[in-house]
Formats: structure tokens, C-alpha cells, sequence
């Protein structure tokens, strides 16, 4: 048989990291940025940052520039300009029209309370009442049933939550595109290939897949990593006040979130070069060490996030 040198086609990869700037980073969100990072950079993908700053009521615009430092001072340099949600409204309009276009969107004006009165998940009520568009919410016609599809890390997922099969509002009654919406949509236009994100969004993904499918635009492979809790499904976030990370100590930050993420302790370099630290982490980097799991439980006891040493007591 004759050998043929054709280089191996590989497709490209475009990851990225999305933050929603409510608070500074913490290390819940430390640890997803920097799984997605090593997962793109170890594929010689890009890695792509984008400001989820839509939400304008509980958003603060000066988190930004923070949670863009934090990214910075842990080693984790993006690879295009970062965009802005909130500079994108056109865009999403231009979504929602092709929607309509496909009559895949309606108007909506059921309260939360009716919600919940009727079953506790949206049941499709508005779907043939032609509300107009205008002071109303507006839903996506979600006809698709995309509730089992494949993780990079998880393997074959069903998803049994009735989030997953609803009719999600993708602008809201106060004129605000949800989020459902700018994240298909941006990951769109910036021909996202991977997205490594928390375990915590792992139900939202079949209305996504949904929404690919709707735009006619190539899906993405998931990935959902472990979410890091404080407490039993008490993921570390703002809303449990988990602390801002300490930029100081960033080299510390990383060789924890690496533990954490599966590289066993002693391989882990103890030097605290970042620059070094990251390219070690990249060479070794390999998604079957990640635990299967939902979330790992992490001590905050002493507030030791930084102290490396201490949370691996007993290891
Ligand atoms: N902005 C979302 C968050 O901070 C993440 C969106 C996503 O990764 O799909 O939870
Ligand atoms: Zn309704």
C-alpha cells in the first residue's frame, strides 16, 4: 500500500470565554476560563473574550475592565479585540428578524405568576394569539427537540429539565434581548467552533443547539466542566458572594484551579512564573482528567482560594 504525506485536515477551533460583568472574577470563573483557554490553545485554537454586558440592570460597567485585568495578570491573553454585548443591539435585532422571518417568534404576555400558577414552565400559551411585538415579550417557537446531544467532556447527555424543550423569551417585555439570544448570535458572527463553559448552563443547551439549527449556522462541540461549589449546589458565584480573586496571587490561583481541574499535585510546577505555569498547564493539558462530575466541592475555611497547600491537605 502506498503512503500518502496528505496532512491530516483539521478543522479549525475558535473558543472563547464570556463573562457577564455583576461582580469581578472569582474563581468559579477563573477555573472555566481557564479550562476553555488550555482546551483551545492545546488544539492550536484561538481563544476569544466576550463582555456578556446585556443585562444592563445588573450588570456594572467598570466590572469589565476588572474581570479583563484578572484574565490578564492569571496569563490569559485573548486572541482578537474583546466585543461588548451591549454595542450590539443592532445585531440581535437583525437575529430576531430572521426568526420572524421563519415564523419561529411570537409575541408573549404572560406574567411570571400565570407561569407559575399553570405549570411552572412556559407551556407555548401565547404561541397562536398574534400579540403584537411591541411592548410584548417575545418568545422563540421552539419546535425542535434537541434534549440528547453529545459533550466533548461528558459524552452522551439527555437532558430531562422542561427548561430544555420551553419557548424561551429572547427579548423581554422591557426591551432587553436575553441572554438565549446575543450568546447564539455572538457566537455566530464570531464562528465559534468550542464552547468549555459550566456545568451550571449544561440545560440550556438543547434550546441553543435549537437555536443554531434555526439560524442555519454549523453547531458548535459543548463541553461542560465541573462547576466549583462552596456547598452542596452552592456554586461559587455572586449571588453566594464568593470573593473577588486576588490578582497578587495569581500564580497560586492557577496551580489550584489546575489541581482542581485533575493534574495531581506533584507535577504541577511549584515555581510561580505564570507565563511558565500556563505553557506547562497547555503541553499536559488533556480533558480525561477532569473529574465527571457535576460540581467539586472546594473549603473556602480561612478563605484559603490562594493557599494551595492548604486545600490539598490530605491528598
Ligand atoms: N455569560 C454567561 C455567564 O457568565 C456565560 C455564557 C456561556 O458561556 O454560554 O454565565
Ligand atoms: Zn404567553
Amino acid at each position: 500500500m502506498t503512503q500518502t504525506n496528505t496532512p491530516q485536515y483539521k478543522p479549525p477551533y475558535i473558543g472563547r470565554f464570556a463573562p457577564s460583568p455583576s461582580g469581578p472574577l472569582h474563581f468559579g470563573s477563573l477555573f472555566c476560563a481557564l479550562a476553555s483557554y488550555l482546551d483551545a490553545k492545546k488544539n492550536a485554537g484561538q481563544w476569544l473574550v466576550r463582555i456578556e454586558d446585556i443585562d444592563t440592570p445588573r450588570i456594572d460597567p467598570s466590572m469589565s475592565k476588572v474581570i479583563l485585568d484578572s484574565l490578564r495578570a492569571h496569563g490569559l491573553e485573548w486572541d482578537d479585540e474583546v466585543i461588548y454585548q451591549s454595542q450590539r443591539h443592532d445585531l440581535y435585532e437583525q437575529y430576531l428578524n430572521l426568526l420572524n422571518r421563519k415564523a419561529l417568534l411570537y409575541g408573549c404576555s404572560c406574567s411570571r405568576k400565570q407561569i407559575k400558577q399553570r405549570s411552572g414552565f412556559y407551556d407555548g400559551h401565547c404561541r397562536t394569539r398574534k400579540l403584537p411585538f411591541d411592548k410584548h415579550a417575545l418568545r422563540f417557537k421552539h419546535v425542535e427537540n434537541n434534549t440528547y446531544f453529545t459533550d466533548k467532556h461528558l459524552g452522551n447527555v439527555t437532558i430531562s429539565h422542561p427548561i430544555a424543550t420551553e419557548d424561551s423569551v429572547l427579548k423581554r417585555a422591557d426591551g432587553i434581548y436575553a441572554y438565549h439570544l446575543v450568546v447564539i448570535a455572538d457566537d455566530i458572527e464570531q464562528g465559534i467552533t468550542h464552547i468549555v463553559r459550566g456545568n451550571d448552563l449544561v440545560e440550556t443547551t438543547p434550546i441553543h443547539l435549537s437555536l443554531f439549527d434555526a439560524f442555519d449556522s454549523t453547531r458548535p462541540q459543548y463541553c461542560h466542566m465541573p462547576v466549583l461549589s462552596q456547598k452542596p449546589n452552592e456554586k461559587l458565584s455572586k449571588q453566594h458572594h464568593s470573593p473577588a480573586i486576588d490578582d497578587k496571587l495569581a500564580a497560586d490561583n492557577i496551580k489550584l484551579a489546575l489541581f482542581l481541574m485533575g493534574f495531581k499535585k506533584q507535577d504541577i510546577p511549584t515555581h510561580n512564573r505564570i507565563d511558565q505555569l500556563i505553557f506547562w498547564a497547555i503541553e499536559n493539558w488533556s480533558l480525561n482528567i477532569v473529574p465527571l462530575k457535576r460540581e467539586i466541592l472546594i473549603s473556602t475555611a480561612n478563605g484559603v482560594y490562594s493557599e494551595f497547600s492548604n486545600i490539598n491537605e490530605g491528598e
